[in-house]
């Protein structure tokens, strides 16, 4: 399927299933499992029995990931080669998709954060897809005889309006709201991208920072959540690398190869109304509802290979990431368990319809 979109249409969207495994609490409870996976396959299916009758529906993806999938073989069959172009000077996108507690953030970032890259350089088991990424960047450039950089920006889009998780001032309710007033303006930046003005650019020296940046990050977001009475699983996460390298051409001309590796760790799904939002939180839902759809649709107008595609502030950010010689990923994650079926469906339409 991918193969075909890419030589026809010069465009690369892959579109992964991951199903995580049953939790603690469903276990015990004897959740129903209504989720299969068949990875040689590619395949997903949905079933359930109701009623004496019996319901099945299957979705095929260019690769899926069953509950026993471990954080290091998602990175190896399906980040490795999105890495790789980054360090060749291209940028690239990975969004997570789905709802609350279906692991987006244990793919994206995953577990022990704290622990450091033990003696021998290795990442704990837990490790997810960010400070994978980081580690193969490392391990990459110390291997190469060029000089390099490598910067990170953090950042989190709740309402339209932009935090920067990794911005070292002290925390409160009234720097909070003050800063979300002032809403870190968007700027072109002369090279086709975009720019957050204010925004924190980390430079990295090695891969063993990244944990204190992300926990950094996190414990951040979680302030501005308890202190804004928000929910993270309404706001989008947005953690970009950047890397220059530069290199002698064989007729001794220096060259800067600059890539760039976006990791989107979505709003929940179940946040995108789909019958119209209710109450309060009508503004926040559209809000999602419409920087989700737009991204559906930048999707779908890259695989279409549509010259103008609408934009919100998410898709504006990663304007320089979709389209021409990028590659796009989107890890569709789900619950095995039949208390998410209705969840469960509407997020494998969806990442059915982005391919
Ligand atoms: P989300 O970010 O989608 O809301 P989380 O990443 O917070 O979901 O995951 C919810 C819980 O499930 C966490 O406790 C997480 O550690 C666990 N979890 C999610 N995916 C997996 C997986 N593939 N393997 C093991 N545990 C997982
Ligand atoms: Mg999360």
């Amino acid at each position: 399927m991918s193969g075909r979109h890419e030589k026809e249409k010069g465009v690369n969207v892959q579109v992964l299933l991951r199903c995580r495994p049953f939790s603690e609490e469903e276990l015990k409870n004897n959740a129903p499992q209504v989720v299969t996976c068949n990875e040689y396959q590619r395949e997903v299916s949905v079933s359930q029995n109701i009623a004496g009758k019996h319901f099945d529906r299957v979705f095929t993806f260019d690769k899926v990931f069953g509950p026993s999938a471990q954080q290091k073989d998602l990175y190896e069959q399906a980040v490795v080669p999105i890495v790789n172009e980054v360090l060749e000077g291209f940028n690239c996108t990975i969004f997570a998709y789905g709802q609350t507690g279906t692991g987006k953030t244990y793919t994206m970032e995953g577990e022990c954060k704290r622990s450091k890259t033990g003696l021998n350089g290795e990442l704990p088991p837990g490790a997810g897809v960010i400070p994978r990424a980081v580690k193969q960047i490392f391990d990459t450039l110390e291997s190469q005889n060029a000089e390099y950089s490598v910067k990170v920006t953090f950042l989190e889009l709740y309402n339209e309006e932009i935090t920067d998780l990794l911005a070292p001032e002290e925390i409160s309710k009234v720097a909070l709201e003050d800063k979300q007033k002032k809403q870190l303006p968007l700027m072109e930046d002369g090279k086709g991208g975009v720019l957050v003005r204010g925004l924190e650019e980390e430079i990295v020296t090695s891969a063993s920072e990244i944990f204190t940046l992300l926990e950094r990050g996190s414990a951040k977001r979680r302030t501005a959540e308890t202190l804004l009475n928000k929910q993270s699983s309404r706001s989008h996460s947005l953690f970009t690398i950047t890397i220059h390298i530069k290199e002698a051409t064989p007729e001794g001309e220096e060259l800067i190869k600059c890539g760039k590796l976006n990791l989107v760790d979505l709003a929940g799904s179940e946040n995108i109304s789909r019958s119209g939002a209710r109450d309060g939180r009508a503004r926040e839902a559209g809000e999602i509802n419409k920087s989700l759809l737009t991204l559906g649709r930048v999707i779908n107008a890259l695989v279409e290979h549509l010259a103008h595609v609408p934009y919100s502030k998410l898709t504006r950010l990663l304007r320089d990431s979709l389209g021409g010689r990028t590659k796009t990923c989107i890890i569709a994650t789900v619950s095995p368990a039949v208390h998410c079926l209705e969840e469960t469906l509407s997020t494998l339409d969806y990442a059915h319809r982005a391919k």
